[in-house]
C-alpha cells in the first residue's frame, strides 16, 4: 500500500491547531496558482494571502540540524541542495504573486511559529485597512463646502 505523504506532519499539525483554536481560520495545502508554479503551502490564509511552511529540519536544511547526511552522501547532497533551491524559488514566485510567505522550522516552538502567523496576518490586515482607505472616495468635510 502506497502511503500518503501528505498526512499531518506532528509540528505542523500542532501550529494549524494552536491557530485554529486561536479563532484562525485556514485551508490546509490548498493550491496557490503563480505564474511560474502551482505550491500548496502547509497552512494556506486565501483571503489575507498569507502562506505557511513548516519545514523539515533534514529535508530542508535546517541551519541547527541539518546535517550533512553521512551516509550516501552523494544520493542526499545534492537532492537536499535542489531542496533548498525549490523552496526559494516558491518564496520568490509566492512573493511574486502578492503573497507573504511564513517560514518556520519543525524544531521551533509551534506557538512560537503561531504567533509569527498572527503577526503577518495583522500586518497584511492593515495593508489591507490603508488600501481601502486610499481607494474609497474622499468625502468632503464641512470644512471645505
Ligand atoms: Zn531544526
Amino acid at each position: 500500500m502506497r502511503r500518503n505523504r501528505r498526512v499531518d506532519s506532528g509540528p505542523e499539525a500542532r501550529v494549524r491547531s494552536i491557530l485554529h483554536s486561536r479563532g484562525r481560520r485556514f485551508r490546509k495545502h490548498a493550491p496557490i496558482r503563480t505564474d511560474e508554479r502551482l505550491i500548496r503551502p502547509d497552512i494556506v490564509f486565501t483571503r489575507a494571502r498569507v502562506a505557511v511552511f513548516v519545514d523539515g529540519c533534514f529535508w530542508h536544511r535546517c541551519p541547527v540540524h541539518g546535517n550533512e547526511p553521512r551516509l550516501n552522501t552523494a544520493y542526499w547532497g545534492p537532492k537536499l541542495e535542489r531542496n533548498v533551491a525549490r523552496d526559494r524559488a516558491v518564496d520568490a514566485a509566492l512573493a511574486g504573486a502578492g503573497w507573504t510567505v511564513i517560514r518556520a522550522w519543525e524544531h521551533e516552538q509551534p506557538e512560537t511559529v503561531a504567533d509569527r502567523v498572527e503577526r503577518a496576518l495583522s500586518a497584511r490586515a492593515a495593508q489591507a485597512a490603508v488600501a481601502r482607505a486610499l481607494a474609497a472616495p474622499r468625502r468632503a468635510s464641512s470644512a471645505e463646502i
